[in-house]
């Protein structure tokens, strides 16, 4: 198999292609930008078994390029803005690669008369918020995306939908809950509460962390990209979560215990802006693949706990005071 995964610099990309080479020795070429979010770092241990090319999604050329002199069975898209509060300070980026660079994606499998298949990476924050219900969304309820980020990614997934539609081009969707594991950027929830903690800073939480989520670690998400990729069907989407719900609060309780910190040593900040308060999927058809997480939520944040303390190498050169070490970044 001969994979393209673009943004394969970043977190879940970058540990799916360490799951690929290392347990099935496929051919990947990653095509990523290198934003602030995507390093080669990442790869480490994997880069002299791949090729990489740096470029962007939205460069239609350069991406024509790639595809046509590596000819890939499928193209696994990654590339992405991923920050909700970058997203809300400034939205301008998300706009060109998680719409344009999708569309530029989607123009060139257009121009090509080979039958390449786009897997592409969406997320569950393109449902909304369903707070106040008791709802679990399917993967045909309407998209209701209340970021600048989800409804860039909303717009994505509607853009891929037309293209399958009006011209054929053959996709798969996959809808992932909030992910957690190691090369995770420091700016993300978990690293950043663990860094903090290294620094002897509590953890600082959006209101009082109440937000309820759908735990997944990324070597469970790896596994599920291929589960879509071996037995999943064309022109369908597919949500992948492990049913393993805590608000954001209890969370960072159990990094806190795995640190051996006091389950109190918290800051409560304002709250994020227009922020959703529960999502929450029905993952059924994913599951009727075959797939099942197999890393507990309690047992994925020791590890990942313990990556971090082990890796200071990894994020040192990354910590950004706004988004990391302030204490009252909002
Ligand atoms: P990330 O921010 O860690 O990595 C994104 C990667 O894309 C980086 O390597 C970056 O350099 C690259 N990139 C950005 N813009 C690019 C462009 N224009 N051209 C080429 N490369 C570009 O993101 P992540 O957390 O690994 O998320 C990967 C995908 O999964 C995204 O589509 C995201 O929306 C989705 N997702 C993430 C989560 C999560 O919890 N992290 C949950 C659900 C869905």
């Amino acid at each position: 198999m001969r994979l393209l995964v673009t943004g394969g610099a970043g977190f879940i990309g970058s540990n799916f292609v360490r799951y690929v080479v290392e347990k099935l020795g496929w051919n990947i070429l990653v095509y990523d930008k290198l934003s602030y979010a995507g390093r080669l770092e990442n790869l480490q241990g994997v880069l002299d078994k791949i090729l990489f090319i740096r470029g962007d999604i939205a460069d239609e050329e350069s991406f024509k390029k790639a595809v046509e002199e590596f000819q890939p069975d499928a193209i696994v898209n990654f590339a992405a803005e991923t920050h909700v509060d970058r997203s809300i300070n400034e939205p301008a980026p998300f706009i060109w690669t998680n719409i344009l660079g999708v569309f530029t994606i989607l123009e060139v499998l257009r121009s090509l008369k080979h039958d390449i298949l786009l897997l592409h990476m969406s997320t569950d924050e393109v449902y909304g918020d369903l707070w106040g219900t008791d709802r679990y969304a399917s993967e045909d309820d309407p998209l209701n995306p209340s970021s600048p980020y989800s409804a860039s990614k909303a717009s994505g997934d509607l853009l891929i939908k037309a293209y399958g539609r009006t011209y054929g081009i053959r996709y798969r969707i996959m809808r992932p809950s909030n992910n957690y594991g190691p090369y995770q950027h420091p700016e993300k929830l978990i690293p950043r509460s663990i860094i903090r903690l290294i620094h002897g800073k509590p953890p600082v939480l959006y209101g009082e962390g109440s937000q309820v989520r759908d735990w997944l670690h990324v070597e469970d998400t790896a596994r599920a990209i291929l589960t879509v990729l071996e037995k999943g069907s064309d022109y369908e989407v597919y949500n992948i979560c492990g049913g393993m719900f805590a608000t954001v609060r209890e969370v960072v309780v159990k990094v806190l215990k795995a640190m051996e910190k006091p389950e109190d040593y918290i800051i409560y900040g304002k709250p994020r802006p227009g922020e959703d308060r529960r999502y929450a999927m029905k993952c059924n058809k994913i599951r009727e693949l075959g797939w099942r997480p197999l890393i507990q939520l309690d047992q994925g944040l020791e590890s990942t706990v313990k990556w971090y303390l082990e890796n200071e190498w990894w994020w040192k050169g990354l910590v950004d005071e706004r988004y990391v070490l302030a204490d009252a970044p909002w």
